[in-house]
């Protein structure tokens, strides 16, 4: 199912891919502005998308910028309804850069809100606009804004693998054994996910069930990766350690040009 991505551009040297349900979401926001409103309805619905999806991407990119300061690599960002999600080489282990290279996410975000309310005013009923798809730039700069709020605090609540889970890892990292922090990060993101999920199902919000119960999902996932990468890791040190404490069996041979 993942691997069903088309391939856009390339921003320095990172692939943006977008993931083939993404394509319908922008069909289906398409179809359902040109049904309110004509053809003024369908460009404001796909404009609105690609506007709030341009922010997730910026995000990302926020993430895989400092990540590339400290040398990591990034394979490719895949947009998905969902959201986005930067695929890296590795994670730094250095709790330090974990946290900026996390936190550069959502600060992206705070950052287009704050641009965007020195443009326009926040005025009183301003939550009035959340209600239906833009008609003016005024509207959509207004939309935009709270948008990149809410992205930046929602993923900084404490759910691994989420920005918040992440630095809640790197914290605990600081005093815990690598996994154990990924562990208890994970457990507690995993609860959280199961009790926001329950809450989504009470007032009938199941695609934000569906989001908690996906989160939920990654976050075992990923422990159970971390978990699997130390295991190898460990036995790796163990069959170095091996071959260096036994002395060589016979002389190397030697080599004749
Ligand atoms: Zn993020």
């Amino acid at each position: 199912m993942l691997g069903w991505s088309i391939n856009l551009f390339r921003i320095r040297g990172i692939q943006l891919s977008v993931h083939f349900s993404f394509v319908l979401l922008l069909v289906y926001i398409g179809y359902d502005g040109w049904q309110d409103g004509g053809t003024s309805g369908l460009v404001w619905g796909v404009v609105t998308l690609l506007a709030f999806f341009t922010c997730v991407v910026l995000h990302e990119l926020g993430h895989c910028f400092t990540g590339m300061r400290f040398g990591v690599g990034v394979r490719r960002i895949l947009l998905m309804p969902i959201g986005g999600m930067a695929e890296f080489d590795s994670i730094p282990r250095q709790p330090s850069r974990e946290i900026l290279m996390t936190l550069a996410g959502p600060a992206v975000n705070f950052l287009i809100a704050a641009v965007l309310a020195a443009v326009v005013s926040f005025p009183p009923g301003w939550a009035d606009d959340l209600a239906g798809l833009p008609n003016t730039p005024e509207e959509l700069a207004r939309l935009l804004l709270v948008a990149n709020l809410i992205m930046g605090v929602f993923n900084l609540a404490p759910v691994f693998p989420m920005d918040g889970g992440r630095i809640l890892r790197a914290g605990l990292a600081t005093r815990l054994p690598y996994v154990r922090a990924t562990f208890w990060a994970a457990t507690v993101g995993k609860v959280l996910a199961v009790a926001a999920a329950g809450a989504s199902l009470y007032y009938d919000l199941y695609l934000r069930a569906a989001l908690f119960l996906f989160i939920f999902v990654a976050g075992e996932l990923e422990y159970r990766t971390v978990q699997r990468r130390e295991r190898d890791e460990a036995k790796w040190r163990e069959a170095l350690a091996r071959l260096y404490r036994a002395p060589p069996a016979e002389e190397p041979p030697l080599l004749r040009p």
